[in-house]
């Protein structure tokens, strides 16, 4: 089955330094799956179902990549898919505190599940999903924080 890993997270929407994570870790593991979490509680933008779609658009060509959506932990979604590693990007300090206490509270549910984490590259570093969403909701132009492939209109509901 090979190394597998599980990116989750938001993705509402996929930015580009959501697609330079996933591009850089694809070397490190055979099967890289990104899960989409489904959150009622989180007011999102894009439906989780649209958001599978735009990341499709992105890595379509890319056999080791398969993209699902998930509700539930984290670590049940992981065993379900034989995956051994959740994959998170790192940006700033702030990201870090919160990081190593879901990876560590997920590591003493899942012990034999590690959490590896990529730093982020530096011109990647300010990207962030909340502000993509509140500039798209303010109608200005976020396609620069995207993936060339994702037209983000074609994607709103
Ligand atoms: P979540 O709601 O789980 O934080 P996000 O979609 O915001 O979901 O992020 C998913 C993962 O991608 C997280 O590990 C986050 O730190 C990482 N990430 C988000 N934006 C960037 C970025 N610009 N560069 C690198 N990693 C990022």
């Amino acid at each position: 089955m090979g190394k597998i890993a599980v990116f989750p997270g938001s993705f509402d929407p996929f930015t580009i330094g959501h697609e330079a994570i996933v591009k850089r870790a694809l070397p490190l593991f055979d099967k890289i799956v990104i899960a989409v979490g489904v959150n009622s509680l989180k007011n999102s933008l894009f439906s989780a179902e649209n958001r599978v779609k735009m990341i499709n658009a992105v890595f379509a060509s890319e056999p080791k990549i398969e993209i699902e959506t998930f509700q539930g932990l984290t670590v049940d979604f992981c065993k379900a898919k034989g995956a051994h590693y959740i994959l998170r990007g790192l940006r700033t300090a702030a990201d870090f505190e919160y990081e190593r206490a879901m990876g560590q509270m997920n590591k003493k549910m899942a012990p034999g599940i590690d959490t590896v984490f990529l730093l982020t590259s530096t011109e990647h570093t300010p990207i962030n999903s909340t502000i993509v969403r509140d500039i798209i909701r303010m109608g200005g132009d976020a396609s620069m924080f995207v993936p060339k492939a994702i037209n983000l209109k074609d994607y709103l509901l």
